[in-house]
């Protein structure tokens, strides 16, 4: 695109300058002349009553050969030695994309005295793991990240490169997608092949969840995404599978890493492993106090689960944020999801649709959760689980 006064149009009025949201316009005696701040949003364009300015396509031409590009990549994130549970659901994913382009699944990892983890990364389906092994890599810096990996882009060209979205994947993939000039989809929940142009399709929920888009990126490589922790299925471990490894090569100058770590404080508190778990019990509005989540707690405690929330309980204070699911807290997808007193709004079911089995409880039979539950039961919470609990109860006697 480009933006460009029509000299001969111009009357000189100045309403464009006065419009511009980004004061990238000025007068040159009577004519209005485009700066470089244009972000081309068109604004001028729409607002010159003399139809004096334009928007013309420009022709972008790309030089890169993307047919040079081979192999899907997992950004495999560890810290303090340990794989992160969403690499494992990315080499999952990533080996049926490889499978479906014929092309090879790689791991990319990088710390200090990390070379062990690849016996790992291979049990999960990587078949060459490129490894970055260095004292200054020993704990994430977006510097010496962004300056390892996109060597390794640049040499080895990959055609996909997939990061969890964690808060280091949504830092790095951004660092990354810019110095390799292409583009990175965040938050995506879905992933596939298109059969016939056989790029990358990535969908992820936009304006506030209330529709998906499916972003292509046909003509840059590597096709980029950050995934949503919990929303694929696992790789399956298979000890007996091995692969290769590809030592990445290391150098950093002066002035390379711009940060430094003095001190990690690590918060206290309970963490709630949501996305590990088999069976969660949640609450909505529906407790009507926060004392409800003490029934919810005592519910789970006899199946073995967690405690959910919606995120109007998370904003009301009854409990604390790590406890959310939906599209702004955690996505989970146990076997068993128990919605107690929760209205079934798209933010919420975008975090838990899909579960293996959705049990819903709620006093309105018209709420939308139950459209979307396998099993509903229509009826107050506080008589419902207290029954569910002594009925608990028996069996175990
Ligand atoms: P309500 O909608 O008030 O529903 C309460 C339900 O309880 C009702 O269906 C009612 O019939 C039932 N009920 C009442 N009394 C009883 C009883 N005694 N027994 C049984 N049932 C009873 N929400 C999330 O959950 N997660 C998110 O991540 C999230 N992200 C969001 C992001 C954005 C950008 C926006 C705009 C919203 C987001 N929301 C999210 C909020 C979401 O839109 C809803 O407002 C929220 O999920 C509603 O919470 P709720 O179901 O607990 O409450
Ligand atoms: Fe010229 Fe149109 Fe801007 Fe007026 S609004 S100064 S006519 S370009
Ligand atoms: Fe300003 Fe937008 Fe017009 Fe560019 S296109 S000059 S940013 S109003």
């Amino acid at each position: 695109m480009a933006i460009n006064v029509i000299d001969e149009k111009c009357k000189g009025c100045s309403i464009c300058v006065k419009n511009c949201p980004f004061d990238a316009i000025t007068m040159e005696g009577k004519l209005a002349v485009i700066g470089t701040s244009c972000t081309e949003c068109g604004v001028c364009v729409e607002k010159c009553p003399f139809d004096a300015i334009e928007k013309t396509e420009v022709e972008k031409k790309n030089t890169q050969d993307i047919s040079a590009y081979q192999g899907v990549w997992v950004f495999a994130e560890q810290r303090d030695g340990k794989i992160m549970p969403v690499v494992m659901e990315l080499l999952g994913e990533g080996k049926k994309l490889a499978k479906e382009i014929g092309t090879e699944l790689c791991a990319v990892l990088c710390g200090h005295n990390v070379d062990f983890l690849a016996d790992e990364l291979f049990a999960h389906g990587a078949e060459k793991v490129y490894i970055a092994d260095h004292g200054e890599l020993n704990t994430y810096r977006t510097d010496a990240y962004t300056k390892v990996i996109y060597s390794a882009i640049e040499k080895y060209k990959p055609e996909i490169v997939l990061l969890g979205a964690t808060h280091i994947g949504r830092d790095l993939g951004p660092c990354l997608a810019v110095k390799a000039n292409t583009g990175l989809t965040a938050d995506c929940t879905q992933l596939e092949i298109d059969p016939v142009g056989k790029y990358l399709k990535q969908t992820r929920p936009a304006f506030g969840g209330n529709l998906m888009a499916t972003i292509v990126c046909k003509d840059h490589r590597p096709q980029m995404s950050t995934v949503r922790p919990g929303v694929m299925d696992k790789a399956q471990y298979d000890r007996s599978l091995k692969g290769e490894v590809v030592k990445l090569e290391v150098e950093f100058n002066d002035g390379d890493i711009r940060t430094k770590v003095i001190d990690i404080v690590k918060t206290v508190k309970n963490q709630v492993s949501l996305t590990d778990a088999e069976i969660i019990v949640s609450g909505g509005m529906g407790l009507g106090k926060p004392e409800g989540f003490e029934l919810l707690q005592k519910l789970a405690d006899k199946l073995g689960a967690m405690v959910g929330a919606s995120r109007a309980c998370v904003d009301a204070g009854w409990i604390d944020h790590s406890h959310q699911i939906g599209q702004t807290g955690t996505t989970v997808k146990p076997k068993i999801y128990f919605a107690c007193g929760i209205s079934g709004a798209i933010q919420h079911l975008a975090g838990m649709q899909n579960s293996d089995y959705i049990i819903a409880i709620n006093t309105n039979e018209a709420a939308p959760i139950l459209e979307t539950a396998d099993f509903g039961i229509v009826g107050d919470l506080y008589q419902v689980i207290p029954t569910i609990i002594e009925e608990l109860d028996k069996l175990e006697e």
